[in-house]
């Protein structure tokens, strides 16, 4: 330690702070040493030795607690402050250090050498000269307590020493740190410990930014949340809506009595809405949802009727006839009750149109005091008709299944799922499955509608299904079902419903008393084969409606009082004849056969005409024809070749002679295989010039070998044979099992001749064969 001066200076004692050189800094004093010591100053040079307490929070000086190193200070301005106070502004000049400290005159004095710095390696000192001054740099970008003033002079000081003194100055350390940086006089560890306090203060700072960052996330996101819903508030107050709503549907949704899974979900979805502003449109779509499940029944139900013979009673009221079907469902009935509805079987009613399948329904919906729905699936394609569309479409709904529910009110409708036979399906997933879903008893307690998203409990629905044609229900579907066939109506059940109760209704129905209509039999009659070609009386129904209208019409208009239909004002009414008779041929004809077909309409007859005419051997096909209808033309004609000799005929007729079958366009048949008998029939005649009888009709199919396989629709086809006034039906052996489908009336007044194979068909229908 070289020492280059000594001097004596009043000793300025400093509180819990060290003087660098370097630098100005004010202070204000009060102790009286101190101030005496300021007053010695200004009357000598104006310097004074500023060194620091051992111990700050000491009031009276002791010169053996005071440190021994100090700075000597310039004295550049004394400022008078109220009381005894005073402040002062001072320059740091030189690092010295106290010999002696003497008390003299109240004030202590003291004898101190300079304490020059010291310089041992250049290169080093170089080294931390400039990381030290790069990382204040730093430290200044992030600590926006050191002044600019001292950042500026601190980038351009050019002596490391300088240097240390402002910086261990400007940064905030505690005074003992300071003071041992004061003490050192190697200029290399004087910036070696600033260097460290450097980098210890940008860590520091870092962490104090991230910190202050997280803070500040923190309360800005309760800031922003806090505001948004003071806003929405003041938005709901300017829009006059409130809580009123939200409280409306939240005690609507308590009270309904649905399942807890369901509540929840629909109070979840309600406090969803409520944050919402209201006329946005995620918020009607929650709104709409929740006024769906509250539509939907979860729990209302309807007691069914105490006593089966009540239940009955309703169901013979409502019917004439049926008595196999209503026997039937008076079983099903009984079981229900028995089993309270657990896995009954789904009602399938089969049968052509108008012939009271949905009538039976709602009939059945009555007799057990259920309430009743009906959904048509006729041309369902896609599979969220039934099962409905997520919310999050854009004017999603539930599938038809839970609208059917919500237009029913109860958990325990009597559901009839119409034209199940109509159900088709294509790529946007299958319609019949879902429905699978619905009707079977092991999965539909927990429905899944999509547009719902909870599961709905379909088991306490009482399900009936109808259809025209078994043949095309999925046969899953098929395999859950108990089937019960409703065939077409006699002309005489057909006159008794319209008697008892298609013109009650139709007359209700058109305000006419009753009493003032009547209608002669011989009225329906004509009304049902002149105006109607039908196995149910949907179309006869309607006919009645239009003669109660015009009756009605003519009752306003005049003084009479009553009117009778009768078969001759029938035409009057309704305008001409829609249908005539169907006709029996003729006469015995060669070349044309009467067979007997189903349709979707019910049983019709058609005639089959052929033609041999000198040709080719080509076989020609025309009118109403089906692809398997011209199969089983073909298999009669290669059966009739191949036994040409038993008919006598020559096999080479066949080469030279053109063959064309002709199916009337008046029939309406389905394709089916049923007339493969009557065409080998009528081929035969033409070939063989032999009449075929004229009171003879047919029904069957041929094989290749001229077997003769069953055939459906027996009781149709007989139904129609008998209203043209044929006596002798051939039919297959193997339907004889049939005929006792066919009412007595009916079947007493025909012939039935069962056959096995084609030939015995040929010589009971083909004269002199
Ligand atoms: P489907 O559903 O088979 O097409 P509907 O049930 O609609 O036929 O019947 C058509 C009309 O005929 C209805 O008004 C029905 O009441 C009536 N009806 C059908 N069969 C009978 C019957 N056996 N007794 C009384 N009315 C009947």
């Amino acid at each position: 330690m070289s020492r280059t001066r000594t001097d004596n200076f009043p000793v300025l004692a400093l509180r819990g702070r060290v003087l660098f050189p370097d630098i100005n800094a004010n202070l204000d004093v009060g102790r009286v040493e101190s101030l005496s010591a300021i007053k010695a100053a200004s009357e000598r040079d104006s310097i004074l030795f500023a060194v620091a307490q051992k111990n700050p929070e000491r009031a009276e000086i002791n010169p053996d607690e005071l440190y021994l190193v100090g700075t000597v200070v310039r004295l550049k301005q004394v400022t008078r402050l109220p009381g005894n106070n005073i402040r002062i502004s001072v320059q740091g000049l030189y690092r010295a250090v106290a010999r002696a400290y003497e008390l003299e005159n109240g004030s202590y004095f003291a004898t101190v050498d300079e304490l020059v710095p010291v310089h041992t390696s250049p290169d080093l000192e170089e080294a931390y000269f400039r990381t030290s001054k790069s990382l204040m740099q730093d430290v200044a970008q992030t600590d926006s307590k050191i002044s600019k003033d001292v950042i500026a002079a601190l980038d351009i000081c050019t002596e490391p020493d300088k240097f240390v003194n402002i910086a261990a100055h400007s940064l905030q350390l505690k005074f003992t740190e300071k003071q041992e940086i004061l003490e050192m006089s190697r200029v290399v560890d004087r910036l070696e410990r600033i260097d460290r306090v450097l980098n210890g203060e940008l860590e520091i700072s870092r962490l104090e930014k991230k910190i202050n960052a997280m803070v500040r996330q923190s309360i800005e996101k309760n800031q922003k949340e806090y505001y948004l819903r003071e806003q929405l508030k003041a938005i709901h107050t300017e829009l006059g809506d409130d809580e009123e709503e939200r409280e409306e549907f939240e005690r609507k949704i308590k009270a309904k009595g649905m399942p807890a899974e369901v509540e929840e979900k629909a109070l979840k979805e309600l406090t969803r809405m409520s944050k919402m502003q209201p006329s946005s449109p995620e918020s009607n779509v929650l709104r709409l949802y929740i006024e769906w499940i509250l539509d939907t029944p979860w729990s209302e139900k309807t007691e069914d009727t105490e006593k089966l013979e009540d239940a009955v009673k309703i169901l013979n009221d409502d019917h004439y006839g049926l008595e196999k079907i209503k026997e039937r469902i008076t079983e099903y009935l009984a079981v229900l009750k028995l089993t309270d509805g657990l896995n009954a079987p789904v009602l399938c009613l089969v049968g052509p149109p108008g012939v009271g399948k949905t009538s039976i329904a709602t009939s059945v919906a009555r007799a057990l005091g259920r309430k009743f729905v009906r959904m048509s699936l006729g041309g369902v394609k896609d599979e969220s008709e039934i099962r409905g569309h997520r919310k999050t479409y854009i004017g999603a709904m539930p599938g038809r299944i839970i609208n059917g529910m919500k237009q029913a009110g109860t958990i325990n409708p009597v559901f009839l799922l119409d034209e199940i036979d109509k159900l088709s399906s294509d790529m946007r997933g299958d319609p019949a499955s879902a429905l699978l879903e619905v009707l079977d008893p092991a999965q539909n307690s927990t429905f899944r509608d999509r547009y719902l998203e909870v599961p709905y409990d379909l088991s306490k629905v009482l399900f009936i299904t109808t259809a025209n044609d078994l043949g095309t229900i999925p046969r899953p579907l098929l395999d859950r079902m108990e089937i019960i066939e409703l065939n077409g109506y006699t002309q005489e059940e057909k006159r008794e419903i319209a008697k008892r109760y298609l013109i009650p209704k139709r007359r209700k129905a058109n305000g006419i008393e009753e009493g003032k209509l009547t209608f002669d039999d011989e009225a329906i009659d004509e009304i049902i084969t002149g105006y109607t070609m039908e196995a149910g009386v949907r179309s006869l129904e309607r006919n009645i409606d239009a003669v109660c209208r015009k009756i009605a019409v003519k009752l306003a208009g005049s003084k009479k009082t009553k009117t009778n239909v009768t078969a001759a004002s029938v035409e009057e009414l309704l305008g001409a004849r829609r249908y005539e008779r169907d006709k029996q041929l003729e006469g015995d004809e060669v070349g044309a056969a009467t067979g007997l077909a189903w349709t979707a309409v019910g049983g019709t007859t058609l005639t089959i005409e052929v033609s041999a005419m000198k040709g080719k051997g080509e076989i020609l096909l025309t009118g109403k024809l089906g692809d398997v209808m011209k199969e089983s033309a073909r298999a009669a004609i290669s059966y009739i070749r191949s036994n040409s000799q038993s008919y006598g005929l020559d096999v080479k007729q066949f080469e030279n002679t053109d063959i064309h079958i002709h199916v009337p366009e008046g029939a309406t048949p389905k394709d089916g295989p049923s007339a493969g008998i009557t065409m080998a029939t009528a081929i035969l005649s033409a070939f063989t010039k032999k009449p075929v009888k004229k009171s003879v009709a047919m029904t069957g199919e041929i094989t290749l070998r001229g077997k003769v396989l069953p055939i459906g629709g027996l009781k149709e086809k007989a139904l129609a044979a008998y209203r043209i006034g044929v006596k002798d039906i051939i039919i297959p052996a193997d339907n004889k099992k049939d005929l006792e489908e066919i009412p007595q009336n009916v079947r007493e007044q025909l012939n039935f001749i069962p056959v096995t194979d084609v030939d015995a068909v040929f010589h009971s229908a083909i004269i002199n064969l």
